[in-house]
């Protein structure tokens, strides 16, 4: 059966979006087929992959107001056979709004959607907004785990309890089965204490599993979605995709065990 994990923080610019892709893109890499949603009305994602997110014109948007079926919001990625994204824009951005008037179900909206598709895919992952909005939960309600990226700077655990508990809340009266999945420490900077400060600073702290592949802070990384392209395709072998590499490998193997 699929995996599907939700990648989250509300915190903005921890690298949420980068992990979204280029784990996926290297999880795809691995053989794996891929399905990424793009929860967040930003559509850094979409346009990460190459889509251009103003052109489009079904998206996740569409889908949760019911006005596309599933597989119209469904496109494929260049160069990656076994990817599909269903993409957003700033259109979603209303859909928060817009959902407060659905009386049924609507946490479980985007659930309710993917349930059908699941078992097509090995893994689904989807791409949370920096806000613990409606859309965040109806991808909480949707996962059966969470990855929380963090960034190795002086901040990192501010509002990770915040994120601890809107996790637990979900799964206490939403989605019972979910879990966290681990934290993947990104941006890291071998040159300075202060990366290798919060991680010990986290490991102390934080009670949870904590991914061995630590995401350096790469320029390639950076520079990538400017191009369209995933890590793996834009620079094979920078150090940014030997990262992501490892980080798809452990997922997979968590996954088997
Ligand atoms: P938001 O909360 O706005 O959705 P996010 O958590 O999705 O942000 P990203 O968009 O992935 O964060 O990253 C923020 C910025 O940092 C981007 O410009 C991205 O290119 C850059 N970045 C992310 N990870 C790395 C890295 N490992 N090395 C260098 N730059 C990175
Ligand atoms: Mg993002």
């Amino acid at each position: 059966m699929g995996r599907i994990i939700a990648i989250a923080n509300q915190k903005g610019g921890v690298g949420k979006t980068t992990t979204a892709i280029n784990l996926s893109s290297c999880l795809a890499e691995a053989g794996k087929k891929v399905l990424v949603i793009d929860m967040d009305p930003q559509g850094n994602c979409t346009s990460g992959f190459g889509l251009n997110k103003n052109e489009i014109e079904n998206t996740v948007y569409e889908l949760i107001l019911e006005q596309c079926s599933l597989h119209q919001c469904m496109y494929d990625v260049e160069g990656l056979d076994a990817l599909k994204i269903i993409p957003s824009n700033v259109n979603l951005a209303g859909a928060e709004i817009e959902l407060l008037d659905v009386e049924n179900e609507r946490e479980y909206i985007l659930k309710n959607e993917i349930d059908y598709v699941r078992d097509d895919y090995d893994f689904i992952i989807i791409d949370c907004p920096p806000s613990l909005n409606l859309l965040t939960v109806n991808a909480l309600t949707t996962a059966d785990s969470v990855l929380v990226p963090i960034q190795c700077e002086y901040y990192a655990l501010e509002g990770i309890s915040q994120l601890m508990h809107t996790i637990d809340l979900v799964k206490n009266r939403l989605n019972d089965k979910l879990k966290i999945e681990g934290v993947v420490f990104t941006m890291y900077d071998a040159r300075t204490n202060l990366s290798s400060d919060v991680v010990n600073n986290v490991k102390e702290n934080l009670n949870t599993t904590i991914y061995q592949t630590i995401i350096p802070r790469n320029v390639r990384l950076a520079e990538a979605p400017s191009h369209g392209l995933p890590i793996n395709l834009y620079d094979s072998k920078s150090a940014g995709a030997e990262s992501y590499r490892n980080l798809a490998k452990e997922v997979i193997e968590r996954k088997d065990r």
